[in-house]
């Protein structure tokens, strides 16, 4: 029963048609959404990626096309040849962008049929993952799914455009190379040729794009895939993408303006305005007003409430006065049972030392000014939540401290961090009674449907969304160069050895890495971390003193990076770059909750393609060929 497509074809897209094309002869092609069978009439919606259309099949007109109709099944793949004509008055669905019109069809085709599958495009909210992603060509027709994926493209679109306007060359560099580390395991690809020997996938263009610095390029950039063996969790996948670049003789406020560029660039294309210069945030200053290192700006942060309290008082109340004292806020919560208070309890870290009070009212009992004092450093309504954290001295933390005046030591960082944490807790499971999230989710949907709305009319400027406090952008800068691992005993790098330290810390590099702040910077959003950067090391000397400082040997250095130390000796610039995770800005415009949302071919939780089947094991041929035996038993 299946027709050709024979010469036909498509005149109109389904979403674009609107009353002012009645009277034309419209051809449409696509599947189709739902059947609606009223006898002598059968109504099609038929979809394409554009929208639906309805698709009217007359027995009397189209005796023919009617008798297929009633064959015809959701999903199946039609062409409908006819006039478009405006819809009576009382049918007319305001709903539908394409509401007013419908099809007199006087040819129907039907191009294929189709399997059953497990759930329809035409749903609106799937719950099975697993059977999604196993039939992720049909769950990709879904519209969510389409509009996912065409704001993708916009966006992505945008930040080309602007990071070629701000003078950026596109280039690509190789997947099949050698470990670049970004504190990941890699990817290892045997080589077939070289018996034994391995390329590695990058975590990232990073060694690339700072040679082609050395190459005079001068600014470059990439939409670079990047593959890092990691667990995975719901914003992080094996294989993302990242908008990479790297600039010649940048100061920190070169690589700012160049991103704030692209990054409202791409905010734009999803319909939504944000406000530059972004703000900016050293991170001791972050840890000590969000406990966190990308801060989320649209709740409250943390007040220092030290001064509320007595030296008795935190004697009596057992709080280590040497350390953090400070309240946490979530507006709004309302009053809450005791029970519903240690519900939330197992969600505080005190592994490292940080103890919380969260019963003010007790404590008001016994330390009234104290709590006055607490409600009024931190402005809290009584409808608010309130956490005083503090530093616990029954648990007392090995962790080091910087000799540097004025900075954070590790000891403090625990006690904002467990607060930090809390707070974004809180924050999560009280989103219905504060309603800062809504407002972002509001934002998104008001967006989308001006652009779902402005796609078939025409692209022209549409009204921005003011973004102003459903995203907030948030540079930090100044982390320290080293953290330490306590159970292996020694410095690690925070970030990529080849991250540039403060100049005026590079004479304690050896010495107390502990005080040595990094040349780098992360750019936060919604406490999402969308992407991190650094001023680089170019000078050879100083690129082996770090790596001498990591505990990495001259010949361990020189085998995984001698390439690159090689090159430093030619000439290399100042130079310095950041990347972004794609990924991540998509997911935050299209209000999506998980990265698979905006990935058309993800990995599950448990990094398998449900999809293709992999990973896969392969017939013994193919390895002997790559000279690899595996241990494990078929
Ligand atoms: N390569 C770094 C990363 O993937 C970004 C950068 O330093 O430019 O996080």
């Amino acid at each position: 029963m299946l027709d050709f497509l024979g010469n036909l074809e498509r005149t109109h897209m389904c979403g674009e048609l609107r009353a002012s094309d009645a009277g034309k002869t419209v051809v449409l092609m696509g599947w189709v959404n739902r059947r609606r069978d009223h006898g002598n009439l059968i109504f099609l919606d038929v979809r394409d990626r554009t929208g639906f259309a309805q698709v009217v099949l007359d027995k009397e007109l189209v005796p023919e096309g009617h008798a297929k109709g009633e064959q015809i099944r959701p999903e199946y793949v039609i062409a409908a040849v006819g006039r478009l004509r405006l819809r009576s008055k009382d049918a007319i669905n305001p709903k539908m962008p394409t509401g007013e019109v419908e099809l007199e069809t006087t040819q129907l085709l039907v191009l294929n049929d189709t399997k059953l599958a497990p759930f329809s495009p035409a749903d609106d909210a799937i719950q099975n993952e697993e059977v999604r992603l196993k039939y992720r060509y049909v769950d990709l027709r879904r519209a969510d799914m389409q509009r996912n994926f065409r704001l993708r493209h916009e966006i992505t679109l945008a930040i080309r455009e602007s990071l070629s306007q701000d003078g950026f060359l596109e280039i690509e560099t190789p997947i099949l190379t050698k470990s670049t580390p970004e504190g990941a395991r890699d990817f290892l690809v045997p080589s077939r040729v070289h018996a034994g020997e391995f390329y590695a996938l990058p975590q990232s263009p990073q060694i690339f794009k700072q040679i082609l610095m050395i190459s005079g390029f001068d600014r470059y950039f990439q939409i670079a895939r990047c593959f890092r063996d990691e667990d995975l969790r719901a914003d992080r996948q094996l294989e993302f993408t990242q908008v990479d670049l790297e600039m010649s003789f940048p100061r920190q406020d070169s690589v700012f303006a160049v991103v704030e560029d692209f990054l409202t660039a791409g905010f734009k294309a999803a319909g939504i305005s944000l406000p530059k210069p972004f703000p900016r945030i050293t991170y001791d200053d972050a840890m000590r007003q969000y406990g966190s290192d990308k801060p989320d700006l649209r709740l409250p942060g943390l007040t220092d409430v030290r001064s509320a309290f007595t030296d008795a008082d935190l004697e009596s109340l057992r709080i280590d006065p040497a350390l953090p004292v400070i309240a946490l806020r979530i507006p709004n919560v309302g009053e809450l049972s005791r029970k519903e208070r240690e519900d939330s309890h197992p969600l505080f870290d005190t592994s490292k030392g940080a103890k919380f009070i969260d019963d003010l009212k007790r404590l008001a009992k016994t330390f009234p000014a104290a709590v006055e004092q607490v409600k009024k450093l931190t402005n809290a309504d009584d409808p608010d939540f309130l956490v005083i954290v503090s530093g616990d001295p029954a648990h007392h933390i090995q962790a080091s401290d910087t000799k540097f005046p004025g900075r954070l030591s590790e000891r403090e960082i625990n006690v904002y961090l467990a607060a930090g944490n809390y707070r974004v807790e809180l924050a999560k499971k009280y989103a219905a009674k504060h309603g800062a999230f809504a407002i972002t989710d509001e934002v998104v949907a008001r967006a989308a449907s001006n652009s779902e709305s402005a796609q078939s009319v025409d692209k022209t400027e549409h009204a921005l969304i003011d973004g102003s406090r459903a995203f907030q952008p948030i540079w930090v800068t100044d982390f320290p160069m080293f953290e330490y691992d306590a159970e292996k005993k020694h410095w690690e790098p925070a970030h990529h050895p080849f991250t540039s330290p403060h100049e005026a810390d590079m004479a304690n590099l050896l010495t107390d890495p502990a005080s040595v702040r990094a040349n780098c910077y992360d750019i936060a959003m919604n406490g999402l971390e969308l992407g991190s950067g650094s001023i680089r090391i170019h000078r050879q000397d100083i690129q082996k003193q770090i790596f001498q400082s990591l505990g990495i040997t001259d010949e361990e250095a020189k085998a995984r990076f001698g390439f690159f130390l090689d090159a430093l000796e030619y000439g290399t610039p100042p130079h310095g770059g950041i990347a972004l995770g794609l990924d991540r800005i998509v997911m935050l415009l299209t209000g999506a909750s998980s990265l698979r949302e905006v990935i058309a071919f993800p990995k599950t939780a448990k990094a398998i393609d449900l999809m293709v089947d992999a990973p896969t094991t392969v017939p013994e041929r193919q390895l002997k060929e790559l000279h690899i035996r595996t241990t494990l038993k078929s």
